[in-house]
This record gives C-alpha cells, sequence and structure tokens, in this order.
C-alpha cells in the first residue's frame, strides 16, 4: 500500500539527476527500481531532465512496492502556451504526469542569473496547475564566511510570503555542499533547518505543513547521521541519486531513521 503516511510526515529523499541522463540508461536505472524493498516512511522522488521525464513518468507505474514521483528540475516563469522558444510551463509539466517541481536551485541562479522576483512566478505557476514547488535556498561560502547565512536565507525564503498554499516545501543547499564533498555539519544544519522552520512559520502562518530538505553531498555514508539532525526532513541528492545504490541506501536511511 503507497502512502500509509501522508506526505507531508514522511522523509522526502528526492534525486536530481542534473544534465545527466540517456534513454537506454534511465530505463535501466528505473528497471530496478521495480524490486525496491517498501519504503513506506520515505516520500521518493527523481528529477530528471525535463525531455526525459514522460519516460520516467512511465516507467514508475511498473514500479512495484513504492510510487516514486516525478520532478522536475525547473518551470518556465511563463505560464500556460506562448511565444516563449524553449520554455516548459507548469501545465505541460503537469500534463505530463510531474508532482513536483524543483524552483531556484542555485545552480539556476549561478548560470542562468535567477533571482526571487523569477523564483516567485515559476511558483505561482507551478501552484496554479496543482503541483508543489520545492523551493531550494542556499548561502554562498562568502556568504557563511561574512556571518550573512541567516539574512541570505531570509531573503531567499521570502518568496513564499503570500502564497496561496499550506504546504510548503524547501531544500536547504548550502552552495558550498553542492557537489564538492563538502558536507555541512551537523550542527550548522540543525541551527539553519531550526532557522528555516521558524521563518516559514511566520512568512506563511503556523498552520502550515513544512517540509526541509538537506541538501549538499548527501551519499549513503552520510545520510543517517543527517536524517537525525531535528528538522531534517529529508535530502535532495545530486550525485549520488545517479547510482541505483548509494540512491536506495539513502532512501533506506530515511526509512529507518
Ligand atoms: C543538488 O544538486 O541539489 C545536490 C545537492 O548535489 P550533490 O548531492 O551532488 O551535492
Amino acid at each position: 500500500m503507497y502512502h500509509q503516511i501522508g506526505m507531508w510526515d514522511q522523509k522526502w529523499v528526492i534525486g536530481n539527476w542534473k544534465m545527466n541522463g540517456r534513454l537506454q540508461n534511465n530505463n535501466a536505472l528505473m528497471h530496478r527500481f521495480r524490486i525496491l524493498p517498501t519504503a513506506e516512511r520515505v516520500l521518493i522522488g527523481l528529477a530528471a531532465p525535463t525531455v526525459y521525464l514522460l519516460q520516467l513518468h512511465n516507467a514508475m507505474q511498473i514500479v512495484l512496492n513504492n510510487r516514486i514521483l516525478t520532478c522536475a528540475q525547473d518551470v518556465s516563469r511563463f505560464p500556460n502556451n506562448g511565444a516563449y522558444t524553449g520554455e516548459v510551463s507548469a501545465e505541460m509539466l503537469a500534463d505530463t504526469g510531474t508532482d513536483i517541481v524543483l524552483i531556484g536551485h542555485s545552480e539556476r541562479s549561478l548560470y542562468f542569473g535567477e533571482k526571487n522576483e523569477i523564483q516567485r512566478r515559476k511558483m505561482e505557476n507551478v501552484l496554479n496547475v496543482g503541483l508543489i514547488p520545492l523551493l531550494c535556498v542556499g548561502e554562498s561560502l562568502e556568504e557563511r564566511e561574512a556571518g550573512k547565512e541567516h539574512e541570505v536565507i531570509a531573503h531567499q525564503l521570502s518568496v513564499l510570503q503570500g502564497l496561496d498554499t499550506k504546504n510548503i516545501a524547501v531544500a536547504y543547499e548550502p552552495v558550498w555542499a553542492i557537489g564538492t564533498g563538502k558536507v555541512a555539519t551537523v550542527e550548522q544544519i540543525a541551527d539553519m533547518h531550526a532557522f528555516i522552520y521558524k521563518e516559514i512559520l511566520s512568512l506563511c502562518g503556523s498552520d502550515v505543513k513544512i517540509r526541509v530538505l538537506y541538501g549538499g553531498s548527501v551519499k549513503a555514508d552520510n545520510a543517517a547521521d543527517i536524517f537525525a539532525v531535528p528538522y531534517v526532513d529529508g535530502a535532495l541528492v545530486g550525485g549520488a541519486s545517479l547510482s541505483y545504490d548509494s540512491f536506495t541506501a539513502i532512501i533506506s536511511a530515511a526509512q529507518n531513521a
């Protein structure tokens, strides 16, 4: 039985493939998920490049013991249809079976200049079609060394204010820990996750449901320690999600957390 525990109480483990994957490799990987043991305490998702979302969504339908959610890595700031060459709207993502959409990953702001205003439009587009936005926030090394991490995260979280939803999902990903092998310490994670919870409650009201995921070099061998930190509701996993063995080890750490 899927989702015996509501998704806002499960640990979320979402793989972010970034710009990786090919039809044949994806199929081989998805085939292995068919027999993944039931992890009813975990919401599992995979964020593939847009061009592979439909393939992923179709492959998920034959997974036996778990429901694996289809996640998109980005969405257009423009809604619906229009003369926006190269863009993919939230409506299109919904049409092809997407459940969750990453918004504002630090690589989007680093390479494509995305800031709060664009992220806000994307959040609204995603909510308007009934999908779940997962807002990514995180400070740079410079900002942390200058002692500005709380100020920076508070500013990034301000896009949540006044959104028409009572379900808020955020991934805290210190930029200096993404793809670098450097993991934030348990103390740094605990401090920031508690701060993010507090900010969300004050921005969105005390009746919101919240998931705050940690992201940044989460691997099979550090996942259990990270999941044990208070206010850590899961992980956004980059590199380690490309390997079935390491990704499923992280899922099982979440299941046993
Ligand atoms: C990410 O891309 O969101 C991420 C956390 O990457 P990695 O796990 O590779 O650091």
